[in-house]
């Protein structure tokens, strides 16, 4: 259990994110929420790991393009619980161009929320960390961070970058009681891929099981999506004490796609 802990999950306000935060509080840590969303939705959001997991949450709303923002969060969240034991960097966007005409300002914010949020993130909670010896941080990378796909250049290289800064970090917090390890999913069954499937049936002109089948999972062998709570179920391991010695690793969850 980990009763008294306080986990930060970056992107947290849907998708992969709120899985992780949910299986974290359903293990017993309080929860600080952050990411984009309707305020009435966030609270909701909120309250229901309260009271479905009787732990303490907290919002930051910090833009995940912004170091004086995630500076913010980070002094929000020690002066509201003292500590940081659990730091997921999930946030993360996406955008689809071939190079010669991808978008300069995409490039920007894809490296700024996939890649550099997770630097300011980990420089400015070390500290605490160390200070109770213990640390446990979680980069939600991507299969990208390992292979790469045609027309996702931002993307590709800021989740190899995050995998490379994952290694930095494990080395140099080692000896602290501290690990550092990237979890680099394949497709994840999330709303967004839900509404992609409808979409892609339509332009394509095919059935919902072919577009899953021969177009979203045309790289992923086992022809299934992950699960948000599997990837919530790695996340309560990689914290926990049993994966102490777990450090600097970037564990495909993929279905065999980069066994490719
Ligand atoms: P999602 O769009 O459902 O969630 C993204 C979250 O990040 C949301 O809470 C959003 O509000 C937040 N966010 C976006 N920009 C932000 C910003 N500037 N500042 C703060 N928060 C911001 O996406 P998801 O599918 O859950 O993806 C989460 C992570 O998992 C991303 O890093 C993504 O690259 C990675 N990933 C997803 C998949 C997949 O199949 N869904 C596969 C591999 C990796």
């Amino acid at each position: 259990r980990m009763s008294g802990k306080v986990a930060v999950i970056t992107g947290s306000t849907s998708g992969i994110g709120l899985g992780i935060a949910r299986a974290l509080a359903g293990a017993g840590a309080h929860v600080v929420l952050n990411g984009f969303g309707a305020a009435k939705e966030i609270d909701r959001i909120r309250s229901d790991i309260a009271v479905e997991f009787g732990v303490r949450t907290f919002y930051a709303a910090a833009d995940m393009m912004q170091p004086a923002a995630i500076e913010q969060m980070i002094n929000d969240v020690l002066q509201e619980f003292g500590r940081i034991d659990v730091l997921v960097n999930n946030a993360g966007i996406q955008h689809v161009a071939p190079l010669e005409a991808f978008p300069v300002d995409k490039w920007n914010a894809i490296v700024a929320i996939n890649l550099s949020s997770a630097f300011h993130t980990i420089r400015l909670a070390l500290p605490a960390m160390r200070q109770n010896g213990f640390g446990r941080i979680i980069n939600v990378a991507s299969a990208h961070g390992l292979v790469a796909s045609p027309f996702k250049a931002a993307y590709v290289a800021a989740k190899h970058g995050i995998i490379g800064l994952t290694k930095v970090a494990a080395l140099e917090a080692a000896e602290g009681g501290i690990t550092c390890n990237a979890i680099c999913p394949g497709y994840v069954y999330t709303p967004l891929v839900e509404a992609q499937i409808d979409g892609q049936a339509r332009a394509h002109g095919i059935s919902r099981d072919q577009v899953i089948r021969d177009v979203l999972l045309a790289q992923q062998p086992n022809k299934r999506f992950a699960t948000v709570e599997e990837i919530g179920a790695l996340s309560v391991f990689l914290a926990s004490e049993a994966a102490a010695s777990i450090t600097g690793i970037a564990l495909p969850v993929d279905g065999g796609w980069t066994a490719h």
